[in-house]
């Protein structure tokens, strides 16, 4: 287990966690020199940003006006508190900024207010995301895009982005800070929990795991779960390299991936959190092997529940 709140990892440097880093309970940072401040991220809903807009105005007065925003990803848990920051320069991937567009909060609002209609695929949804409030949150999109790489000042600190994706979504951004050797990775580290392939392909996140790694940095903020080191990032790897192992061959044998998920649920992952992410994740395996990939997510999805 770990603490709820605002975690100093560095000088002028916080992680915020949010236990126990399942779904939708995201970590962000704040990078500060002098009175100015970065935020790596806002989280699922107005009440939870602003909560840790407030704890983090009592660690640091440089958090009393944040002048820069980074979404590591397109994910709601990573940006969805964007409003309560609307003042700031908000920073993203040019692909995460397009598929922030295309979900943006009002839609998360409507899928669960139809969750009734949605038979176990509703109640699922109302399970893990009933703590939180949708309602009334604004599509704040990021105000500057990059392709790649992108230096960022913070005061006379920089901060390195760097776009790893498409990964876990289509695309993820690190960002590294090299003076205090601390990386925020967003969710191309799920520490303790099965990792969800929304874009993949699974191999292109291997190689941004190896990329992480090349950063040598000692502390790791991952997007979920409690704070590590580059241990987490080489279990996220070999998780993933477990996943292509295990998959593949099921897959190619025509096994559908939703049995292809319960045989390997019980294997080596099975203490991890959200074992039922397998149902998901292997569909995106059939894109990777060229296989014909399932047309609708949504079947499995509604017999995610099964694997919890
Ligand atoms: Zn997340």
């Amino acid at each position: 287990m770990y603490e709820r709140g605002a975690h100093e990892v560095g000088d002028g440097l916080w992680a915020y966690l949010q236990p126990d880093g399942g779904w939708g309970w995201s970590n962000a940072g704040l990078i500060t020199d002098g009175d100015a401040s970065l935020l790596v991220d806002t989280l699922f809903d107005l009440a939870l940003t602003q909560q840790m807009l407030d704890e983090l105005r009592a660690v640091s007065l440089a958090a009393a006006s944040i002048g820069t925003v980074v979404n590591t990803h397109a994910n709601g848990d990573h940006c969805y508190g964007n409003q309560l920051v609307a003042g700031a320069e908000i920073v993203a991937s040019t692909a995460s900024a397009r598929e922030m567009d295309e979900v943006p909060p009002a839609m998360l609002a409507g899928l669960m207010q139809a969750t009734d209609g949605l038979g176990e695929a509703g109640a699922y949804l109302r399970d893990i995301f009933g703590p939180f409030t949708f309602d009334g949150i604004e599509h704040v999109p990021p105000t500057t895009t990059f392709d790649g790489e992108l230096d960022l000042k913070v005061g006379d600190r920089v901060v390195r982005l760097c776009e790893l994706g498409p990964a876990h979504t289509r695309g993820d951004v690190v960002a590294h800070v090299p003076d205090a050797d601390v990386l925020f990775t967003g969710d191309l580290v799920f520490h303790g929990g099965h990792p969800i392939v929304w874009a993949g392909p699974v191999a292109h996140w291997i190689e941004a795991c190896d990329r992480m790694l090349a950063f040598g940095a000692s502390t790791v903020v991952p997007g979920h779960g409690p704070l590590g080191d580059r241990a987490c990032i080489e279990d996220q790897r070999g998780y993933l390299e477990w996943l292509v192992a295990e998959g593949t061959p099921r897959l190619e044998a025509g096994v559908a991936p939703l049995d292809a998920a319960r045989d390997m649920a019980g294997g080596p992952y099975d203490g991890w959190g959200e074992r039922e992410r397998l149902v998901v994740t292997p569909p995106a395996l059939p894109r990777d092997l060229g296989l014909e990939p399932p047309s609708d997510v949504r079947p499995p999805f509604g017999r995610i529940g099964d694997l919890r």
